[in-house]
């Protein structure tokens, strides 16, 4: 209990030799910085500092929910991960098919186009990430054409076994996204995903455009396609109850940072860290006697470009004092795989759901 992490700029973890082989994905020391310019030559005025140091692991198998507010970063961190934008320092360690590790972080464009298969992307709006003039056949079919799959009728019968494993009729193949419903258009969007056998799914925000009826339908897909294809999942989302059922651990983000991590169920049963206790009062509870200890979030997250002192979260958390304002806190490893960043844990009691 209470074990002292190293310092954030040191590296947290393991280097890319001595990496435990169930470990599919380790994020260690990542930072995005965005620059901001100003005047006639652009000079570099500040940053913003979307990813701030942070590190996280997640084994094969296994699905990490990191969750936060709008702006807290973990967007940008999935980007960062599917190399849709390079890092400003840090390492993605990611495990390949021959069982080694290597950074994403710091690949050229070709050698990542190799590692393309092995991740990747579900997007939040399913309209947005089909192309209205392309039949499912095309769409489902296209990312297997550009790998090498030229034969349309094996295209075809593999396009027919996706839309089955995702619960669609293989005859739905010749119409267009607009003849779906939004919960079918995520499916198809899953089994886009899935064509090129990924190891490693990043789905951000999979159902937040979704009705709630349809979410647990989407949410029930993923984590019968998890058991049935062995994926990992790092699923990107703003509400804890979105996470809770699929998630084995979950990562909190706030402002670039992460404040707590812990398996599931010691997050949501014991919260350690203010913030987090704070987003688990939006997650509905029938018991009003649990409703009534919880801590309302008041105020706005600060901008990454000029965040508070110390912890960034003083500004909105009930338990601040001075300390709080001046020094920022370290991670803590306060029991097996509970981590937490805050100078009072100890002192505090926050309830859980
Ligand atoms: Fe609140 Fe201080 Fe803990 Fe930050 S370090 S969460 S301000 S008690």
């Amino acid at each position: 209990m209470g074990n002292q992490m190293p310092s954030e700029n040191s590296n947290l973890f393991s280097s890319s030799t001595d990496l435990p082989p169930e470990r599919i994905l380790e994020v260690q020391s990542l930072r995005k910085y965005f620059p901001i310019r100003k005047g006639f030559i652009k000079k570099t005025v500040g940053h913003v500092k979307s990813v701030d140091g942070i590190n996280f692991h997640i084994n094969e198998g296994e699905t990490l929910g990191l969750v936060g507010e709008s702006g807290c970063g973990k967007t940008t961190t999935a980007r960062c991960i599917l190399r849709a934008m390079k890092p400003t320092e840090g390492k993605i360690q990611f495990k390949t098919t021959d069982g080694s590790h290597t950074d994403l972080a710091t690949l050229k464009e070709d050698q990542i186009r190799s590692l393309r298969t092995d991740i990747q992307m579900i997007f939040q709006d399913p309209f947005a990430s089909l192309n209205p003039r392309m039949n499912i056949l095309d769409l489902i079919g296209e990312p297997m054409l550009v790998n090498g799959l030229t034969n349309r009728k094996q295209r075809t019968e593999k396009v027919a076994e996706l839309l089955k494993m995702v619960g669609l009729r293989p005859e739905y193949m010749q119409r267009f996204p607009h003849a779906f419903s939004g919960g079918q258009r995520q499916r198809i969007v899953i089994a886009r995903a899935l064509a090129l056998k990924p190891r490693l799914v990043v789905a951000d925000e999979p159902v937040s455009a979704l009705d709630v009826s349809v979410q647990a339908q989407v949410l029930n897909l993923m984590l019968e396609l998890q058991q049935n294809l062995n994926l990992t999942y790092l699923f990107v989302a703003h509400d804890l109850s979105v996470v809770k059922h699929i998630s084995d651990r979950i990562a909190v983000m706030y402002v670039g940072k992460i404040v707590e991590s812990a398996p599931t169920d010691s997050l949501f049963n014991k919260p350690k860290h203010p913030y987090t206790a704070a987003l688990l009062s939006a997650v509905p509870v029938a018991d009003p006697r649990i409703r009534s200890q919880m801590i309302p979030l008041e105020g706005d997250v600060p901008s990454p470009a000029s965040p508070p002192n110390g912890c960034h979260f003083h500004p909105r958390c009930p338990y601040a004092s001075e300390i709080c304002k001046k020094e920022e806190p370290n991670m803590q490893e306060i029991e097996p795989m509970h981590f937490v960043s805050c100078h009072h844990f100890k002192d505090i009691q926050l309830k859980g759901i």
